[in-house]
């Protein structure tokens, strides 16, 4: 750090210069992150030094955080659930494992069986609570294989994890299945929505995945993601207030006598910014946003359709992957050439394309018109060689 300090013009011409090598979202295919919504930022701007990590000095902003899990509540089918806004899906992943490890303490060797298809945060679990993850095939729709989930268990599984709205495919595992399997053994059951939680509500899909099912014991959802809320916006619900307990820490010298949470410091500026969006959008505002995303998917696949490529599942949600020779040159060149970001999936290997609320119609046609060209490149180069 140099001695005597910067003035402010220099410092926001350096920050300006640094943002402007950071991409804009219009081109972004790959991210399940967004422009939050105008309310959030104001909101977050408003709350910016509270820190929930000592609520006690900030009642307003946790009663806020109350109103927002009652809400949450409501989208999920419980009346008065039991958690915390966590930094995100990462966050609520490990506190969700971490409660129930905890439940079971007389195990001693626990594990739980989770999808292949879980976000990579359940591989950060294994390692950080040393607890066996074990992976249960999918079937060929891309949903978790309930008979291998089955196979999986035996006297030291201490739960189950369901994807609502998978990280690659946006697949949906049958929760209802896994619910009944959880219920039966008397394990828990820990659904990640992180991504489909804000998602699901509003689509007219016959796919449970929430508290309505008796066997679900914890939710993962992120209004960092299809919520439009500022990062950091995760949140972590549980049914039974029990599990709170089972993360608890004794925190001596703050204003509250223990904390539930993973992070000691949390920003309040998030908190507001999750109530402010969520009750400006209402319902209905989600649902339009939704809609309009997933037609969009709809379009996406359309025009994806007539250039002869097809996607590796219907879409559920609004992520399309589409089946193509050498996904990963494909993806370089979207780069170079005309700056598009998309990634790949690993199995089957495809390019993921996430429809965020950041895209238009108009952006749409011109990645397909893009990608026709980058496809007849490759063909044409194809054809030089033979
Ligand atoms: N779970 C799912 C299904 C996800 O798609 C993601 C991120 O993409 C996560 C968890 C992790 O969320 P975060 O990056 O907010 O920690």
């Amino acid at each position: 750090m140099q001695q005597s300090g910067q003035n402010w013009n220099d410092i926001i011409s350096s920050l300006m210069q640094a943002k402007s090598k950071d991409l804009h979202y219009e081109k972004v295919l790959s991210s399940m992150c967004t422009y939050p919504h105008p309310i959030a930022v104001e909101a977050h701007k408003l709350f910016i030094e509270s820190n929930m990590g000592d609520y006690g000095l900030f009642m307003g902003t946790y009663e806020l955080e109350q109103s927002v899990l009652k809400m949450l509540g409501n989208l999920l089918n419980h009346s008065h659930p039991y958690g915390y806004l966590t930094t995100g899906g990462t966050e609520s992943n490990i506190q969700a494992i971490r409660a129930m490890r905890n439940a079971c303490k007389s195990i001693q060797n626990p594990n739980i069986v989770v999808p292949t298809s879980a976000h990579f945060s359940f591989d950060k679990i294994a390692d950080i609570l040393k607890i066996e993850v074990r992976k249960s095939r999918v079937l060929s729709d891309l949903t978790v294989d309930t008979d291998h989930v089955s196979c999986l268990i035996d006297e030291n599984t201490i739960g189950l994890v369901g994807i609502a709205g998978s990280t690659e495919f946006g697949q949906v595992d049958p929760i209802s299945k896994l619910s009944d399997i959880a219920f039966e053994k008397g394990i828990f059951l820990h659904v990640d929505a992180a991504f489909g939680g804000f998602i699901l509500p509003f689509i007219n899909k016959d796919l449970p995945f929430d508290f309505s099912l008796p066997g679900v014991t914890s939710i993962a959802i992120d209004p960092h993601k299809m919520g439009m809320s500022t990062i950091p916006s995760g949140a972590l619900l549980f049914r039974e207030e029990k599990m709170m307990d089972f993360l608890r820490v004794d925190t001596p010298y703050l204003t509250i006598s223990s904390q539930c949470t993973l992070t000691g410091t949390r920003s309040g500026a998030s908190v507001a910014a999750t109530y402010a969006v969520m009750k400006h959008l209402g319902r209905d505002g989600y649902t339009q946003m939704v809609s309009r995303c997933m037609s969009l998917t709809q379009l996406l696949l359309q025009e994806a359709e007539k250039i002869g490529l097809h996607p590796v599942i219907d879409p559920v949600m609004n992520i399309l992957a589409l089946s193509v020779s050498q996904p990963k040159k494909i993806r370089k060149e979207l780069a170079n050439q005309f700056g598009w970001q998309v990634s790949i999936t690993r199995e089957p290997l495809s390019i993921r394309l996430v429809i965020m609320p950041h895209m238009t119609e108009a952006n749409i046609l011109a990645f397909v018109n893009d990608l026709k060209s980058v496809l007849d490149q490759f063909e044409s180069s194809e054809n030089n060689k033979s």
